[in-house]
């Protein structure tokens, strides 16, 4: 692969690209290239108003019978391990509950946690074409969502999309974007958006396209380092900007963008030491407005509890008789809320797990009380001290305007924030493809 074939390609992303991961050549050429970022917080980064998503639930789309083996093999335990780790816990500070638009309009209201794999589905598109359009990749989603081949999107409480749809190609297929730019010549990967009708309500659904990585250069030493950093790449922009591919222009329903480098990934790619790893994985940083530099990880968190963005707890973590049990929704530790949560032991009415069941009501009067041959100590109390220790799965809900963003990116001024807006309602009601956004 020549450096030459590249140049044009890499210095045209720097300017136009969104969505997408740039192609890269050698770790010279990188440096090369290397976007100067300033090591501080970007006055360009804002929040545009569009969703984010809470909790990543990757499905794996492979595109026919043939995509590589370096995929089947190795990419369902690559976004398992990924979605559940520090790799997402820092997102947190892309939280978008309690931040004022851009615009001055209405958050989605939403936090990013960590999320999960779901499942990798084999597809057999309704074109074997080895050319394959944006609008097409978009159309056979859906088609294989309608009739149940892709499980269909998961809405949350916060009332966004956490389903994304990780598409990988087969070896001799080139894909298209909406513009005309080829599979690894003009990028790596990119992710977009479309809308179709969930549950009778009209959703932003997100995706991202991995061409086969075996004949591309995208910055790993491997293949499956090419695959990971692409498509981490590509994960957190879904997260942080999930909308992107309903709009053109720079505003809603855009999440986080700035307006000179793109989206969070595109802010470190190619820039020295741009990647870590994560369980073994090879990622790419990403930008942290709040720390003012590229990061994959942040082992300085406070654990989840009032503070965000927080590292997700681990069972280890939760010791304390009235928090016992790791939420694996928030991070957090609380009270368990059912004896099937407390591992063989019984959940009391203060929320913790204690070792006996509660004596049984008696039936018979003439019976001697069941004596607690385990119990003692962990009897079941009366609910006055229930105050402290209630679950509440929302977590740090009473604290969660994201100050730090606010002063740091220079969003807003303004600390009052109109309530959300009804966004389906922003949205076509009929069934409709939105193209990725472009500039
Ligand atoms: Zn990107």
């Amino acid at each position: 692969m020549s450096i030459v074939r590249w140049g044009l390609g890499l210095s045209l992303f720097l300017f136009a690209s969104v969505a997408q991961a740039r192609p890269s050549a050698s770790q010279s050429l990188h440096d090369e290239m290397s976007v100067e970022v300033p090591m501080t917080p970007l006055s360009t980064l804002h929040y545009f108003g569009g969703k984010v998503i809470p909790h990543a639930e990757v499905v794996i789309v492979l595109w026919g019978s043939k995509v590589s083996s370096t995929v089947t093999g190795n990419m369902p335990s690559f976004f398992q391990t990924v979605t559940g780790s520090a790799y997402l816990d820092w997102l947190g500070e892309y939280d978008t509950d309690g931040v004022s638009a851009y615009d001055g309009k209405g958050s989605s209201n939403q936090h990013v946690y960590r999320g999960s794999y779901k499942s990798s589905v084999a597809i057999t598109p309704t074109s074997s074409s080895t050319t394959v359009q944006d609008a097409t990749i978009q159309s056979e989603l859906a088609a294989k969502i309608g009739s149940s081949v892709l499980p269909t999107p998961t809405i949350d409480s916060e009332g966004g999309v956490d389903t994304v749809y990780f598409v990988f190609f087969p070896a001799g297929t080139t894909v298209y974007d909406d513009q005309g730019g080829a599979s690894c010549s003009s990028w790596c990967g990119y992710h977009g958006t479309f809308s179709m009708t969930v549950n009778n309500q009209t959703a932003s659904v997100p995706y991202a396209v991995i061409p086969d990585m075996a004949t591309c250069s995208c910055g790993g030493s491997t293949t499956l380092a090419e695959y990971t950093i692409t498509s981490s790449h590509e994960l957190a922009e879904a997260i942080t900007d999930a909308e992107v591919g309903v709009t053109y222009g720079v505003g809603r329903p855009l999440a986080f963008y700035d307006t000179n480098y793109g989206e969070i990934g595109d802010i470190c790619e190619n820039t020295q030491g741009y990647t870590d790893t994560i369980g073994g994985y090879t990622v790419q940083k990403n930008w942290s407005q709040r720390l003012g530099k590229c990061i994959a990880q942040d082992s300085s968190l406070p654990l989840c509890g009032s503070q965000r963005p927080c590292r997700a707890c681990a069972a280890s973590d939760c010791t304390t008789s009235t928090s016992p049990i790791c939420d694996s929704q928030d991070g957090t530790c609380r009270a368990c809320q059912s004896d099937a949560e407390c591992n063989g032991k019984h959940c009391d009415t203060t929320g913790a797990c204690v070792d006996a069941p509660p004596p049984p009501p008696s039936t018979d009067g003439g019976t001697t009380p069941p004596k607690g041959d385990g119990g003692s100590g962990t009897k079941p109390t009366s609910d006055s001290g229930a105050s402290s220790s209630s679950p509440d799965d929302d977590g740090g809900s009473g604290d969660t305007n994201n100050g730090d963003w606010n002063k740091s990116g220079g969003c807003s001024q303004s600390p009052d924030l109109p309530s959300a807006p009804p966004w389906a309602l922003a949205l076509p009601i009929a069934f409709a493809f939105a193209r990725r956004r472009r500039r």
